[in-house]
Order: structure tokens, then sequence, then C-alpha cells
């Protein structure tokens, strides 16, 4: 294909602001894919995608458009993620195309996660066009919407095109402006093969399926290629674009995008953002900017049944095979068995997961306190990560740790901007900046990514009653008085309940969470004291009373079906129950102490 016929682009948006909508339409006017055969949210293929509404691996679509001019051109949209555990994914697929739809809702205005995708869109060097979405809704405010994106973002919205993704209005204006404003791709079809691996996933029958855009050259069926990160050599087997659905393909030109398999075994042999050449005659230089993905929250997952070890291997062992940034590894814990210790991009990554484990895959888990990686300053004067506080070595082997922080966007309605500054200074956030566009305020936080991992979001929505907008990056490594906590249950530590925590909050989280355990736990024949520790020294301490009646003396002898249900009810919950010593704890009890109010 010509490149001039060619034009590549992303959609970035807020959660919610109708970008897979807009896609729909995009597909659905353009006859890509026949009416019958429409559903609505073409491009999120999980389960979980459709259920929470959420965009979660980046995914693409091959479109054919004839145009006003008379001239058939090929759009090539990828579908990007709109969440922030997934931000290096974006920032991939940014730098496959040239251009970016920006959608905001004339209703809503411009929240966190417009700014960061479209700064990102920016940092790629695209060419933007806004397109405000929702205008048949009552409460759309186009013009302030407008006068919001050039004060906030400093882009010109003045021929922003406006549109009801819903109804379909204003379709076919974006797909003028996307090949009339929107350059197309630049290549040299003679030059040495070059292309980038925007992304992979396994698929049952083709195995792993590689997603490429060609910046010089032509790959073909059949060639040998090169991956430049990793020197594997494979044959290409088969050659596609998606329309979605996969439609053979002879070869790949400059400014295409399409898939390719090559017999891989792995998705971890394919590394986003790698360049891929040809194995002879191949170009010297890869595409710059290449960094592998890292996995910075990490947590326990456990089987409640310890028979199902295997089966949650096996399950594990599937979901990694189609998740590169997915990071698993063996574990044991003398409180819960064998498990693994995981690590993900971050929180909704790590929900995904587990979700997908217990739905997917029927296995009960019990999940344990995540945790960030921490880094320790060895006296010896090695440095450690680590991943699971219950690795902690003997401190007077540490010199210091530290600790990731982030750097935090909140854009919040000035009404709840007290509340969100207390929230984040309870965090140990530091100001960094304060603005406004409009009533709408915009505040900057430093914050250690460890006090935001537990709940932060939950805080966050509730405080604001759902009206803050959230972003992050991870900006640096810093030293703090970090500690570890132990929890101590009938005088056994429970491993898989310790944390790290700053040391002048370790009384108050210490505290917080023997009185939540002494609700939790159910009481026994026994009294049963539950600590916390640091070290050897006691910071709280509460005393689960003994047991004075059976569970059915309540039932005043009569009910007999009622008994017979408590009873029922109660062995059920064992089932979630997990032996500690002579104590028995259960699942939620992990679960709810790991949250903080
Ligand atoms: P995404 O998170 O950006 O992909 O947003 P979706 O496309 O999933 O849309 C979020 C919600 O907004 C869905 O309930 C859509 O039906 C709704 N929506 C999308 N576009 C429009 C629109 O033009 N008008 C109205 N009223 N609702 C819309
Ligand atoms: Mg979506």
């Amino acid at each position: 294909t010509q490149l001039d016929l060619i034009r590549n682009f992303s959609i970035v948006a807020h959660i919610d602001h109708g970008k897979s909508t807009l896609a729909d339409r995009l597909i659905q006017m353009t006859g890509t894919v026949a009416a019958r055969d429409m559903k609505a949210q073409m491009l999120d293929s999980m389960d979980i995608e459709r259920e929470r509404g959420i965009t979660i691996k980046a995914n693409t679509v091959r479109i054919e458009y004839p145009a006003k001019d008379g001239k058939t051109y090929i759009l090539n949209l990828i579908d990007t993620p709109g969440h922030v555990d997934f931000a290096y994914e974006v920032s991939r697929s940014m730098r496959a195309v040239e251009g970016s739809l920006l959608v905001v809702d004339a209703s809503q205005g411009v929240e966190a996660q417009t700014l960061a995708n479209v700064y990102q869109a920016l940092d790629a060097g695209h060419e933007i066009v806004p397109v405000l979405n929702k205008i048949d809704l009552p409460a759309a405010e186009p013009d302030r919407i407008r006068q919001q994106i050039e004060d906030v973002i400093g882009l010109d919205a003045s021929d922003a095109v406006l549109i009801s993704a819903k109804s379909g209005l204003g379709i076919p204006e974006v797909l003028e402006a996307i090949v009339t404003r929107l350059p197309p791709p630049k290549g040299d079809r003679d030059a040495p093969l070059k292309a980038m691996l925007v992304d992979s996933w396994y698929d049952a029958y083709l195995g792993v399926v590689v997603m490429v855009r060609i910046m010089d050259g032509v790959m073909k069926k059949g060639d040998r290629v090169r991956m430049m990160q990793t020197n594997a050599v494979y044959g290409i087997d088969k050659l596609a674009v998606l329309k979605p659905e996969m439609r053979d393909i002879a070869e790949l030109g400059p400014g295409e995008i399409g898939i390719f398999t090559a017999s891989i075994k792995q998705v971890r042999d394919t590394r986003v953002g790698d360049t891929i050449t040809h194995e002879r005659k191949g170009c010297t230089e890869a595409l710059p900017g290449f960094k592998p993905a890292q996995p910075v929250v990490f947590c326990g997952l456990f089987p409640v049944d310890a028979n199902e070890f295997e089966n949650l291997r096996d399950a594990i062992e599937k979901l990694s095979l189609n998740d590169a940034s997915f990071s698993t590894e063996m574990e044991t814990s003398a409180a819960l068995g064998f498990g693994f210790r995981c690590g993900f991009l971050g929180l909704l990554h790590l929900e995904v997961i587990r979700d997908r484990l217990e739905r997917e895959y029927d296995i009960d888990l019990i999940t344990t306190a995540p945790s960030v990686v921490f880094k320790l300053h060895m006296k010896d004067g090695t440095v450690q990560d680590l991943h699971n506080p219950a690795d902690m070595p003997d401190l007077t082997y540490v010199d210091h740790i530290e600790e990731p922080r982030i750097k935090a966007t909140i854009m919040v309605p000035d009404d709840y901007l007290g509340d969100v500054l207390k929230l984040c200074q309870d965090r140990r956030g530091i100001q960094m900046d304060l603005s406004y566009a409009g009533s709408r305020a915009m505040v900057v936080y430093d914050l250690p990514l460890a006090e935001v991992v537990f709940d932060f979001y939950d805080r966050l929505k509730s405080v604001t009653q759902g009206y803050a907008s959230f972003d992050y990056t991870i900006s640096e490594y810093r030293e703090d008085f970090l500690v570890k906590m132990s929890i101590l249950v009938n005088e056994e530590p429970v491993d898989a309940l310790s944390m790290m925590v700053h040391r002048d909050r370790a009384e108050a989280r210490g505290r917080a969470m023997v009185e939540k355990l002494k609700d939790l736990i159910p009481r026994h024949m026994f009294k049963i004291p539950i600590q916390a520790a640091i070290g050897a020294r006691v910071i709280a301490r509460e005393t689960l009373s003994a047991m004075r009646k059976d569970v059915t003396a309540k039932c005043y002898g009569g009910d007999a079906s009622r008994k017979k249900k408590l009873l029922e009810k109660q062995k059920a919950g064992k089932k979630r129950m997990r032996q500690f010593g002579k104590v028995e704890i259960p699942q939620e009890a992990f679960i709810s102490a790991l949250k903080m109010d």
C-alpha cells in the first residue's frame, strides 16, 4: 500500500469517556464488520474487560475507508488500555502510530487519565484531533470543555469534532478528520526490515501471535526474522492483518500494522518494544527506547485448599503464557503452605489475575498483603531487592532501606480538595503542585507507592464520592525509616500478615491490625493473644477471650432446621479456614486485616 493512503492512529481517553464505543462505530460505519456480527465493544475481547468496561490489552483493527477525495484509505486503529497499570503498553502502542483521537466526555471534561494519555501521545510526536463525545447528553457543555482542553492541555480545540458515539452522530466527520488531519506514516520500502514488536498474545490454536508495525522494509511469509533483544531467529509461518478477525496477507510494507506467527513457544520470548529484522541483511540499529515492563507490586497467592496447589500451578502457567508482565515464583509459607509469589504491574493487574484464577479456573485463593519492591542496602555494600516482607533479613545486616516513590496527579472538584489533601498527607505524601482549571483542582503529590497499593483508590473514591481521578508514574527510590512488622497469633508469627511499614506509623498500623483481627478470628475454647511486633518488641496487643458456649446454644434448642442450617454454614466456612498452630483463621481475616481505614 502507498504510504499516503495509510493512517495509523490510537484513541486516547479517560476511562468511560467512550473510547470503545467510538471504536465500535468506526468499525461499523466502514462496514469492516458485517452488521450481523457486530457486538458491543468489539475490541474488548476478554470477559473481564467487558464486565468491568475497561480495556486491558491493547488491540488493533484495520479499516478500509473510501474518503470524500475518492481514494480508499487504510486506517489502522490501535486500541490502548486506559488504566495506569498498563501505561507501559500505552506508551509502546503510541510509538507505533502517528496520530491520536483525543476523546473527552463533553459532560465530564478533562480527567487525570486524559492528561496522562495525551502527554504520552504528545511525547510520541502525535498529531492530535480532539473529539468531544456524548453531546447527546443534556449535561454536555462542548464550549466549556473546548476551552478547558485549551487551558489545561494547551491544545487548540477550536476545530474539535462533536460526536455522540452512542447514536453515531458525527462519526463521518471523525473518519474525514483522520484522513485529512492526521499525517501518513513514513518509511523506506528498500531499506532493511525494521519492525516494532507492539504486542503479543497466546492463541490456543496458533500459539504466540506477534503484532508488528513495519517501520522500514518488507516482511513476507516464509521470511526468517531475528528479534534484536533476544537474538532469537524464527521463520514466519503466517502473516495477517486484523479486521478484526485475521485475514492472511502476502506481505506487510512500511507503515503497515499486522500480525505473524512463527512457532514461538511463549509470550516471554517476545519483548514488547523489541525490534524485529531479517536474519540476513538485517538493520543494524534497533529502535530507541526499549525497556522491559517491570512488576512493581508483589503478593502471595495460596490455594485455600492445599490439594488445589497443582491446579493453581497449571492455571498460573497458562495465564503467564499470555502475560509476560506477570511474574511468578514458588513460595512456601509456614502459615499458608505451598503457593506462589507473583509480581504485577499494579493493583488492577493483580485484581484482574486473581479474578481470572478464581473464576476461569475455579480456585479459591488466599491473597497476602500486596507489597512493593524495597531495596535493601546491606552493610557489606550489596543491594538486595525485597519482594516479600517475610524474607526480610536481620536488621543488623541492613544499612538502610529504600522504597519506590510515585508522582501522583489527582483531579478533583474544589469542594473535595481538603479531603484529598488530608488523605495524601496521611499517606506520607509531599505536595508538589496545586493548580486550578475552573472549579476543578489539579494536585500533584509525591507519595510512597507502598502507601498507595493498599486501598488508596478506594479511599480516594469514597472521600470524593467518585469525583476524583487519579494517575501516577513511578519516580524514584528513596530512603526512609522502614521496619518489618510481624503479627503473632497465639504467640506464633503469621508470616502472611507481616508487612513493611514506616517506623512512625508502625504503632498505629499494628494497633489497627490487632483490633481488626480480634473481630475477625472466631473464638476458640482457649484465650488467644494477638500481637503486633517489631523484632522482639511488642507494639500492640489484644486478647481474644475463650468461647463459653456452643454456637447453636442461642437457638434455644427449639428450631431443629435452623440449628442444622447454622451448622452447615459453619462447615462451609471451615473450607475457607486455615489452621495456625491451634488456631483457625478464616480467609476473610487476611483480606480484611490488610485494609486500612
Ligand atoms: P471507554 O472506557 O472509554 O472505552 O468507554 P466506553 O466506550 O466503554 O463507554 C462508557 C460508557 O459511556 C458506556 O456506558 C457507553 O454506553 C457510554 N457512552 C459512550 N458514548 C456515549 C455517547 O455518545 N453518549 C452517551 N449518552 N453515552 C455514551
Ligand atoms: Mg473501553
